[in-house]
């Protein structure tokens, strides 16, 4: 999934919670959750070892717009400071277990071998294959399941 979409769903989860805990368990659980839905990725890689190309600035585009979109919704919808911080820890940690596993391509920390593998393994499936392509048609769980978080980050 990209990043946005976590963002989002974080986001979702942190506005209709007040437990600040709560909030990170679920945005941790719904990250891997996600995962399991057939998505394209934007990061490119050389080979199956996954040494990643050039895609810093896509890593920030998504980044960023997930920002700007949350920020954007939260603004229309006039919450409060300590829903809006709420907002922002689900947000944080939906997108946490896909840093966590940028840094293990970039240093390749031993300590993080075992995570990294729990978090492939979440992806149905293989990197490289046609159904991990970034393409319009393994956007489409990115597409309905970001659609659905602003409806929800929007409603009362
Ligand atoms: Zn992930």
């Amino acid at each position: 999934m990209i990043l946005i979409t976590h963002a989002l769903t974080g986001a979702v989860i942190g506005k209709n919670l007040n437990n600040p805990a709560l909030i990170i368990l679920l945005s941790l659980i719904f990250h891997f959750l996600m995962d399991t839905f057939r998505h394209g990725e934007y990061v490119e890689v050389f080979s199956k070892n996954t040494s990643i190309k050039n895609s810093g600035w896509k890593v920030g585009l998504d980044l960023s717009a997930g920002a700007l979109i949350i920020f954007f919704v939260a603004r229309l919808s006039y919450l409060d400071e300590k829903t809006m911080a709420n907002i922002w820890l689900g947000a944080f940690f939906s997108v946490l277990p896909d840093f966590i596993t940028a840094l293990y391509w970039k240093f390749r920390w031993r300590f993080l071998q075992k995570y990294y593998t729990f978090h492939s393994w979440l992806h149905k499936y293989p990197r490289l294959s046609p159904e991990r392509e970034w393409s319009l048609r393994n956007s489409f769980n990115d597409i309905w399941m970001s659609i659905v978080a602003i409806i929800l980050l929007l409603l009362h």
